[in-house]
């Protein structure tokens, strides 16, 4: 009988400057075909509760947090949206990670003084899901009329000073600078002028690749999200998004005690740590 136990490696947290809460895990308006997201009942209500953010937060007073991100499936279907947008916003800067479905000229226009109540300075920023330049292949990923709204929405955006930031899933495998150059000019045709702060561009992530992580190398320097953010769900504290639903990601049931260490049990661990490069994180200034 072999016993060897193969030990997976571990990211120390050193210190958390970003939160992500997940704001429902199941609710979305489009379901893209290549969501990470396993979509299963359509009528779950699982939204985060505005008392469990309220109190979480509250937790959070020894840490120097510079963005928290609202994330989903889809965080603008949240019912308590504008609510714990305006909570997020007292305690720093808030990324907003949309399909961007339900954002037009009304709303641009509310957020912005949403963000102009807050007299600390924090900022709504926008990550914008886009996948391709092209209205047909887009619409191909995210589904028919995607491409159309989400156009609108970067305008509407605009219009109201933001300046989002489209996160683009590479699923063609297109050179980054191409694809970059070819989204700058769609963007311009818009109004929109952009520059290369505006792009994150992300590989798309296998379900079912292969798990290979050297356990020997120290990981803890890595641009990963679990080297410096943690998540909240409505079923406690994650290591990362990805892992939200995944019990080998859970590090605690709230703020007041969670684990600052994540093992990279997973296939998703192999190809975040290739990747080297935050999927859903701002990068920091140094
Ligand atoms: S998927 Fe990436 S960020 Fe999440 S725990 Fe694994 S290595 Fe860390």
């Amino acid at each position: 009988m072999n016993n060897t136990i193969v030990k997976a490696p571990c990211v120390n947290m050193l210190k958390m400057d970003s939160i992500f809460i997940e704001m429902t895990a199941q609710n979305c308006n489009l379901r893209c075909k290549h969501c990470y997201i396993d979509f299963k009942d359509k009528k779950i209500k699982d939204y985060i509760p505005l008392e469990k953010v309220k109190q979480n937060l509250s937790m959070l007073n020894n840490e120097n947090i510079q963005y928290i991100h609202l994330t989903g499936a889809e965080p603008m279907l949240h019912p308590d949206f504008n609510h714990i947008l305006r909570l997020c916003l007292k305690y720093s800067s808030v990324v907003i990670h949309t399909n961007a479905m339900n954002i037009n000229d009304k709303k641009a226009r509310f957020l912005r003084k949403v963000e102009e109540e807050n007299n600390l300075n924090h900022e709504i920023i926008f990550m914008i899901s886009i996948d391709h330049y092209i209205e047909k292949e887009n619409d191909i990923l995210r589904g028919r009329g995607a491409y159309r709204k989400v156009i609108h929405a970067i305008q509407s955006l605009s219009k109201y000073e933001f300046n989002p930031i489209l996160s683009i899933v590479n699923h063609y495998n297109i050179n980054e600078i191409e694809l970059k150059n070819n989204f700058k000019e769609l963007c311009s045709s818009l109004g929109f002028e952009t520059t290369d702060l505006n792009f994150k561009i992300i590989p798309l992530l296998n379900k079912e690749a292969k798990y290979e992580i050297d356990s020997d190398k120290n990981y803890d320097s890595l641009n990963i999200e679990c080297a410096n953010s943690r998540t909240l769900t409505i079923n406690g504290i994650f290591s990362c998004p990805l892992l939200s639903t995944d019990n080998r990601g859970k590090c605690g049931s709230d703020f007041s005690d969670y684990s600052k260490k994540s093992y990279l049990e997973t296939s998703y661990c192999s190809q975040c740590i290739n990747h080297n490069n935050y999927l859903f994180s701002l990068s920091l200034p140094e």
